[in-house]
């Protein structure tokens, strides 16, 4: 009994004799972080993404590493369905996300199945492959809502057929007027929300 005492002592000793990695990067400057006592809205850049940047009206909604995670889980979810990222990766490489409060309530949009909808208010917008954004829900509790609530991954969704199309992000979702769209981009969407919501995010 001594001895396995012992001999776990050693083994612990000896599995703790030092780091063997480099935890890169160093931390940054706090003047890349969202600044509670500036003025809103700001820019700031999302870790670990050195061509994606995020507009917010609040520091305390969507802080930038989360949207990391998130852009991160996004990436992996597309890679289990289609296999490569290279499409991802192009969009990761120029982007801009804003978050914002409630849409108006007069915008015409099509619903996932295709069907043409007016003075309806949106989820989200994808204005070009490079710019994003994404609204709150009016109803929500205390407005913090995770990011897997949002419409994020569906947004990015339209961003990456606009990169590979060169034309359009296929507004018309799974209906027939624009192609791109199919039902594994919907996957991607479940996978990534799945894995964003059990982490709070
Ligand atoms: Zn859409």
């Amino acid at each position: 009994m001594r001895g396995t005492f012992v001999l776990l002592i050693s083994f612990v000793f000896l599995s703790c004799l030092g780091p063997r990695w480099i935890a890169r990067p160093v931390p940054e400057a706090d003047f890349s972080r969202c600044n509670d006592f500036g003025e809103m809205p700001q820019m700031v850049a999302v870790p670990g993404f050195p061509s994606v940047w995020q507009v917010m009206y609040s520091c305390d909604e969507y802080p930038r590493e989360k949207t990391a995670i998130a852009l991160q889980t996004f990436r992996r979810s597309w890679e289990e369905v289609f296999g490569t990222t290279a499409a991802v990766d192009a969009v990761f490489a120029d982007l801009l996300i804003t978050w914002q409060g409630p849409s108006a309530e007069d915008y015409a949009a099509y619903s996932t199945d295709g069907t043409y909808h007016t003075n309806v208010s949106l989820r989200g917008v994808t204005l070009s492959d490079s710019m994003i954004i994404v609204f709150q829900s009016a109803g929500g509790f205390d407005h913090h809502e995770r990011i897997c609530e949002s419409a994020l991954a569906h947004e990015l969704i339209h961003a990456v057929i606009w990169k590979i199309n060169g034309e359009h992000g296929d507004p018309d979702h799974l209906g027939k007027e624009f192609p791109g769209w199919t039902p594994d981009h919907g996957m991607v969407i479940q996978k990534t929300n799945d894995y964003l919501c059990v982490l709070g995010i």
